[in-house]
């Protein structure tokens, strides 16, 4: 089972919501997190998909909305190591309020080396994968050396 987070900025909501129907049968053997509003939607296209009349049917962390806190909720579970991939699909057409908090999600996941979805292509790519049905542990860089920079 993979930990996939899920997020799509507004004008982006539509192309996820239809790629998560397109993959309902797939994401729902999974345990997802969304950011808030995200994660409405991505429900509500699932329970109409499979008929599910309890949400609790659903493995679904659901953070806080974006703007309000819910990326850097996502970056530190994506930190501690809670996060096997990420499907973002980001704006490029819109400045977003909470531009900093967006550009530091991008940054952990990189530095956590998590497999990052922007655009419908690459999450097709991602969840038809080999690597997807299978255990895949990412690489992270060493960084003890930089934790002893101060050592004596
Ligand atoms: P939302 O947040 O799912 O609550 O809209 C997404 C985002 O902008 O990070």
């Amino acid at each position: 089972m993979k930990r996939i987070a899920l997020v799509a900025h507004d004008n982006r909501k539509k192309d996820l919501v239809e790629w998560v129907e397109w993959n309902h049968k797939i994401l729902i053997e999974h345990q997802l997190i969304c950011t808030g509003t995200t994660g409405t939607l991505v429900e509500e296209a699932l329970r109409k998909k499979l008929d599910l009349r309890d949400p609790r049917e659903f493995r679904m962390t659901k953070l806080k909305s974006g703007p309000l806190g819910g990326d850097q909720q996502l970056g530190a579970m994506i930190c501690e190591q809670k996060v096997d991939m990420m499907i973002f699909l980001w704006d490029p057409m819109e400045p977003q309020p909470h531009d900093v908090d967006v550009k530091a999600l991008l940054r952990i996941s990189v530095l956590y080396n998590i497999p990052i979805a922007n655009n419908r292509a690459t999450a097709d790519f991602l969840i038809s994968s080999p690597l997807f049905t299978s255990k895949y542990v990412p690489q992270v860089k060493d960084y003890s050396a930089y934790m002893k920079r101060f050592a004596g």
